[in-house]
């Protein structure tokens, strides 16, 4: 269902001068469309699929989510990612829109239901009076588009990104990432696994965990290690990882004890056949609407499919896991926008085209949505002849852009999530200690984003 867009016009009064080009409609693009269209401009919304697909999406709709469900942390005061969740509802975001319209039980997490999440998105920019979208693939903007923006993310089309490599000088423009499995509902062993919260926050009861004693879990991990795993091709073996996401055999070949302090820490967890906290525990989290996919937290994995299917009938309440996906490992481009783009998310060589999403550098669903919010506006602004001023660095949005166009070294720039490392520290006058630091500089954030954003509408009116 198309969620209200509240349109102003049609195209009358607007020509060819007034459109966006937008490449890529997943996160970042449908986003930025839907800003741009409700900004005044008329978008065209240039998508792939289904003409052409990637190694990760599996439909032909807006805003696919390519593997975990969740949005992560959606408390404002405590977690950068909840803030930015806050902030982009404040800024009118259809991503967060559709996302909390289509929530599912997780916890203190926002998590969606992936089809009618995107459904959603599509529907409504499909629906939207001033934004057409176009089913094809772009090898590089036409040189009269006036207003372009790159949102093709981590799975960009080779020739789009060949053409970014010849344009940038870049010699490289990818590292791994990893997906992670969904197990059928059905097929969990309810009588060994229960429902619970890390220490029962959200409904309580959100989580299925699978506890592992001593035991299980040292011969869990001596499996991983021993598991065959998918070789890599000869271009790819100076690719590095994303540390925030890492392969979980990667991480058990750091240590023997990684995972018990990684994905499976038993922590705020209380098995209800023991009464005791488990050795360590393997989490699971509703991947739908009806509660039938379950996706295993931080299971992403380059492991063979057979070798998961096997390793992971080890894991108790898992012995008869049916998997409704595999995980799995691809390739991801991002761009060294510290020295390629300025403020506003423009190229500098060829300022007419601007960059959002993953592409960015950001690592996540609403890190992509983020920068295509703020694409998009600076883009109409621009167009319409009232720049917009990027948003404070104390804000979540601001931070996040900041770091990427200015704040990250050039030389060693990695994707990054947001978080509160990237905020200017507190006036001495309000430092404090602790969680109250957090919820201190959560405040600021809000306070200072509507100012900006009040500024950006009286420009526009
Ligand atoms: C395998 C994998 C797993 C990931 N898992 C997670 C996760 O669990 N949680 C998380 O927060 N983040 C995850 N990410 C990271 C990232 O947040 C997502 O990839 C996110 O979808 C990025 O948003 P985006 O809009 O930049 O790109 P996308 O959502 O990928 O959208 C890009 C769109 O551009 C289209 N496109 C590409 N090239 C062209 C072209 N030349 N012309 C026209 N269209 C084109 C594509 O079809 C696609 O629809 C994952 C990334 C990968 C690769």
């Amino acid at each position: 269902m198309a969620l209200g867009n509240e349109p102003e016009e049609r195209y009358s009064g607007l020509n060819m001068d007034s459109e966006i080009h937008i490449v890529g409609g997943g996160l970042a693009g449908s986003e930025a469309a839907w800003q741009a269209a409700q900004g005044g401009a008329r978008a065209v919304l240039h998508e792939m699929r289904p003409v052409r697909s990637t190694d990760a999406h599996k439909t032909d709709g807006l805003a696919e989510l390519v593997c975990s469900n969740s949005f992560r942390s959606d408390d404002w005061e405590n977690n950068a990612v909840g803030l930015l969740h806050e902030e982009m509802r404040r800024a009118g975001s259809l991503i967060l829109r559709a996302g909390d319209a289509h929530r599912v039980p997780a916890g203190g997490a926002l998590a969606v239901d992936r089809d009618g999440f995107s459904q959603a998105v599509t529907h409504t920019l499909e629906g939207h009076p001033r934004i057409q979208i176009r089913r094809e693939e772009i090898a590089w903007p036409l040189e009269d588009w006036r207003s372009v923006i790159i949102a093709t993310g981590p799975l960009t089309a080779p020739k789009l990104a060949d053409a970014i490599r010849t344009r940038t000088g870049e010699e490289s423009l990818a590292f791994f990432d990893a997906i992670a499995p969904v197990v059928y509902r059905e097929s969990i062993d309810m009588s060994v696994a229960w429902m619970q919260s890390r220490y029962d926050k959200g409904d309580g009861a959100d989580y299925i965990n699978c506890p592992l004693d001593e035991a299980q879990y040292r011969a869990f991990v001596a499996a991983l290690l021993a598991g065959a795993k998918t070789e890599f091709k000869d271009w790819e073996t100076s690719t590095p990882y994303f540390e925030g996401c890492l392969p979980i055999e990667v991480m058990a070949a750091r240590g023997e004890d990684t995972l018990r302090f990684g994905p499976m820490k038993p922590v705020g967890l209380s098995d209800p056949r023991t009464g005791r906290r488990p050795y360590a525990v393997v989490q699971l989290r509703q991947d739908n609407a009806l509660g039938t996919l379950w996706n295993v937290v931080g299971f992403q994995t380059k492991l063979k499919h057979a070798e998961q299917t096997r390793i992971f009938r080890t894991i108790p309440g898992l012995e008869n896991a049916s998997f409704a996906r595999l995980g799995g490992l691809h390739r991801n481009t991002f761009l060294n926008s510290p020295r390629l783009l300025d403020g506003a998310l423009r190229l500098k060589a060829e300022p007419r085209i601007r960059f959002a999403g993953q592409i960015t550098g950001v690592e996540g669903y609403v890190e992509s949505a983020a920068m295509g919010l703020l694409a998009g506006r600076f883009a109409v602004g621009e167009l319409l002849g009232r720049a917009v001023r990027p948003p404070p660095p104390a804000t979540a949005l601001g931070a996040l852009l900041a770091h990427i166009t200015q704040g990250a070294d050039a030389k060693t720039f990695q994707p990054m999530n947001v978080n509160f490392g990237l905020f200017p520290e507190l006036a001495a006058s309000e430092r404090v200690r602790g969680r109250d630091r957090k919820k201190a500089m959560a405040h600021r954030a809000l306070a200072d984003l509507d100012v900006w954003l009040g500024q950006t509408r009286a420009a526009a009116e």
